[in-house]
């Protein structure tokens, strides 16, 4: 079994921009819109801020109390709109169910929309343009595959999950790559022999460990997308929040001795997405001072 590494990716990704962020005559800046403070959502960010001070890019996280309004969001994000200081805007998900986060999305002018979540981006992507922004974690899975030379074109590939934030856009840059995609979802009757058939196969569904080897055959790579939070101890042992560990979607331990590749997690995609990120932050910032855009 070959690992598909994401931390050795993203170390020559950080290489990289940082020589490119050295040339630049402003610094790249991303401001990240966060709602309320979910531990998640803040162990994100923190990871979004070591990597920007690693390549020498800013971040300044502006954080809401859970009962802010749209319109103020709104408000703040028109505002970055028209800053020319500014680069990249993110809205970090997710945000409290009494607010849309699609339409606050909208907001974001496309050109600092380094998340590549507005209309305008998605719709790029759709058509296969390459002058939109890729969703960083779409961007990351495409770059894993790059580095270790999967091919795609042609090949069988199936994505779990059909979110918006990752299925979808994934599952769209596949066929740009003109791999044969199948997309499944919860309501998808059987997966495991459906799975059994693919050249790769892509999980994102948000459930600890749940795609087992029944899912897979030998010789298949596996991309992990899942981030998860499973207790781990003893029955009587786990109440305390330290006693956790992040897994994938993908049982590794027991798949890895099946396929041919796999991602781990974490080390995997995670890893990827926020270089990802950066990659957008750092193209944005380019353009914008060449006038491009
Ligand atoms: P989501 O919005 O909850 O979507 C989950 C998708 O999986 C849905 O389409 C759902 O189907 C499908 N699904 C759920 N259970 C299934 C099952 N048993 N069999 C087949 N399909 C099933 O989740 P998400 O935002 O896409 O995130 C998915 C995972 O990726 C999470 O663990 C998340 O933390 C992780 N993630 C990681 C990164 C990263 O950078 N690595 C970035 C984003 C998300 P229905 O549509 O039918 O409900």
């Amino acid at each position: 079994m070959k690992l598909l590494d994401g931390k050795i990716v993203k170390a020559k990704i950080a290489e990289h921009l940082k020589a490119e962020v050295v040339d630049l005559v402003v610094k790249p800046k991303m401001v990240i819109l966060q709602v309320g403070d979910l531990p998640e959502s803040n162990a994100y960010i923190a990871q979004k801020k070591k990597f920007a001070e690693e390549i020498g890019a800013e971040v300044v996280h502006q954080n809401y109390a859970n009962d802010v309004t749209s319109f103020e969001i709104i408000v703040d994000i028109r505002k970055l709109n028209i800053d020319s200081s500014v680069h990249g805007i993110i809205l970090q998900l997710p945000v409290p169910k009494n607010l849309n986060a699609s339409d606050l999305i909208d907001e974001i002018n496309p050109q600092k929309d380094v998340d590549g979540m507005t209309s305008t981006n998605l719709k790029k992507l759709a058509q296969n343009r390459t002058d939109g922004f890729i969703p960083a974690t779409t961007s990351g899975i495409m770059s894993l595959l790059g580095f270790y030379n999967v091919e795609l074109e042609g090949k069988k590939v199936l994505m779990i999950g059909r979110s918006m934030l990752v299925g979808k856009p994934t599952a769209l840059a596949l066929l740009n790559k003109n791999a044969t995609v199948s997309i499944a979802h919860s309501k998808t009757k059987n997966l495991p022999e459906l799975s059994r058939e693919q050249d790769v196969v892509i999980v994102a569904i948000g459930n600890p460990r749940f795609i087992t080897e029944e899912y897979f055959s030998s010789n298949q790579i596996v991309v992990d997308v899942g981030i998860n939070l499973e207790k781990v101890g003893l029955k009587e042992e786990i109440d305390g929040p330290q006693k956790t560990k992040l897994v994938g979607d993908v049982d590794f331990e027991n798949v890895k001795d099946v396929v041919g590749a796999i991602s781990p997690v974490p080390g995997g995609v995670g890893a990827m997405t926020v270089a990802a990120l950066f990659e957008n932050l750092v193209k944005a910032c380019q353009l914008q001072n060449k006038g491009v855009i």
